[in-house]
């Protein structure tokens, strides 16, 4: 792939670059910061365009993409097939809605379905847009598979869920959430969810009760810390949950697609869980596409009218999710991810650094662990952003380093080499 070498370049392939006047990069800032609701406080980078593992700020800036959009990006940016997919269909039909049937769509839920490892038409898929919506959709079919199917008295249905958990921003959904600043102040909060200390089987099991409709987790929690599970947690947790008659969600938003270094974090216990919830990297960086993947039997229980959205399935998405899983098997982006997660995460070991506790991940999932004594990890992810690397902090001691999973050797020791400065 090649990358844009220099300014000129890179705000040349800007297609409005001629109508709109030239903003600074303090402009922008500006005028974001006060335009734009308060929710965030982005590093300031003004990006403008990214190629590949690299972005551009509006002054031509060159930065290393060290978090890869939380993991949407793990195809870079603009690759070139992704691209072609999307440019493709966008001439053709972007969304009629589900009052229709559309070209792409069933392509698409026959494909991943078989792409997560359903065979005969066994599995379905349910498609939405976001992460969040996705494991909202997951929460409405385990709740109501509970009702018509465990036989849950109405309304008591339970989720069990972990302590450190990410699973979105809804309502109901940080209603899961164990930190206070994600709840406090959006109550009233939804009920219906117990959490348990994640890596804990024996927790699960005690916590079951015959309520229970289901067990949801991140095979490894990413904005959580980048906490790796004891080996062999997944297949104990769904051992436990078959043994109770609970649906085992896993929530592959992030880890998914390659991240950990195997198609989906569950593969490397060998297990499929009973409801597969996707995002991110599905939409191959370009597009938000969401996906919760099940048997058929657990889907029975929807009837037409009972979940939906305008967006959701939309052909749009549909023909780029649908690349992305050829390119994932074209790639080895799984494989990619194995190899190179493994040489970067000894590479940042070996990096001698007083302020580093510790280096852990799966894959292409990696994070730094500053010592609180060296301060937070907000404060090297701005140092690392002037000397022109793009990472972001976590759980207030955690620097990820997620970059896209096509990211080569050369391009990581450019990576490298900055953060042993800022952090050796
Ligand atoms: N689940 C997990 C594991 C996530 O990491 C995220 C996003 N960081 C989400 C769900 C929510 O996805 P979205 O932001 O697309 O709603």
């Amino acid at each position: 792939m090649t990358v844009p070498s220099d300014t000129a370049t890179a705000v040349s392939q800007k297609p409005d670059a001629s109508q709109e006047p030239r903003y600074t990069n303090a402009q922008l800032h500006e005028i974001e910061h006060t335009y734009s609701a308060p929710n965030y406080d982005p590093l300031p980078a003004v990006l403008s365009v990214g190629k590949g593992v690299w972005v551009y700020d509006v002054e031509g800036r060159k930065h290393l993409d060290m978090l890869a959009g939380y993991s949407a990006l793990s195809f870079g940016h603009q690759h070139p097939r992704i691209m072609n997919a999307l440019l493709e269909q966008a001439q053709k039909l972007t969304v009629v809605s589900r009052a229709f049937e559309n070209d792409q769509l069933g392509l698409f839920c026959k494909e991943l379905a078989e792409f997560c490892g359903w065979k005969n038409g066994e599995g379905q898929v349910l498609p939405m847009n976001t992460g969040a919506e996705a494991v909202e959709s997951a929460i409405k079919t385990a709740r109501k598979w509970a009702y018509l199917r465990k036989g849950v008295p109405a309304d008591m249905a339970e989720i069990i869920c972990c302590d450190g958990n990410f699973h979105g921003r809804t309502t109901t959904v940080i209603s899961m959430s164990s930190v206070p600043q994600y709840r406090d102040y959006f109550g009233p909060l939804t009920p219906g969810f117990k959490r348990i200390p994640f890596g804990d089987p024996d927790a699960l099991a005690q916590a079951i009760t015959p309520n229970t409709a289901a067990f949801i987790v991140e095979p490894v929690q990413g904005e959580g810390g980048i906490n790796v599970p004891p080996d062999g947690y997944m297949a104990k947790c769904l051992e436990i949950c078959r043994k109770n008659n609970v649906l085992l969600i896993a929530d592959e938003v992030q880890t998914g697609f390659g991240r950990t270094g195997k198609t989906f974090a569950c593969d490397h216990d060998g297990i499929r869980p009973d409801l597969l919830v996707l995002g991110k990297a599905l939409g191959g960086g370009v597009f938000p596409v969401s996906a919760v993947v099940g048997s058929r039997e657990v889907f029975s229980i929807f009837k037409a009218g009972d979940h939906g959205s305008t967006f959701g399935g939309n052909p749009l998405g549909a023909a780029v999710a649908r690349e992305v899983l050829r390119v994932m098997k074209d790639e080895n982006i799984a494989e990619r991810a194995a190899e190179m997660g493994q040489w970067l995460r000894e590479r940042l070991q070996a990096i001698k650094s007083d302020k580093i506790k510790e280096v852990r991940g799966r894959g292409m999932l990696n994070g730094i662990e500053i010592r609180k004594e060296a301060g937070t990890a907000y404060d090297f992810v701005k140092q690392l952003l002037k000397e022109g690397v793009l990472c972001k902090d976590t759980a207030s001691q955690v620097i990820r380093i997620t970059p896209p999973i096509v990211i080569t050797k050369e391009e990581c020791e450019w990576g490298l080499e900055r953060i042993a400065r800022v952090l050796g």
